[in-house]
């Protein structure tokens, strides 16, 4: 049985500042005190950065989860504005509402052509 390494906020703060300075994956893995391997699963895990390969792949409930909190500021592809919001979705919340009121059930790619 794997330990699992669970980041404390300072931990993740400071791979976070790791990753801007662009130190490396050794230099992280010391910050937390672990093994290169081990940083780059948490990393993944963590949804801090992004790996190749089934390695490093993150169970489907920690996937959801993880989907959740990335976010996006794409253009709204309806109103154009530039509002965060979790990535894969293309219309800001108000379209977004207007859109499943007004057009319940009509596919999005359909709605913007
Ligand atoms: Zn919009």
């Amino acid at each position: 049985m794997v330990q699992r390494i669970v980041l404390t906020d300072d931990q993740r703060k400071a791979l976070y500042e790791a990753l801007e300075n662009q130190q490396t994956y050794t230099q992280m893995a010391d910050l937390i005190g672990v093994c290169v391997d081990t940083i780059k699963r948490i990393l993944h895990r963590e949804g801090i950065r992004e790996f190749d390969g089934a390695k490093y792949a993150v169970s489907p409930a920690n996937r959801l989860n993880r989907l959740n909190e990335e976010q996006w500021d794409r253009p709204c592809l309806k109103c154009r504005k530039q509002v965060p919001r979790p990535h894969g979705h293309y219309l800001c919340s108000k379209c977004d509402k207007s859109n499943k009121s007004q057009w319940a059930g009509v596919d999005e790619d359909w709605l913007v052509k």
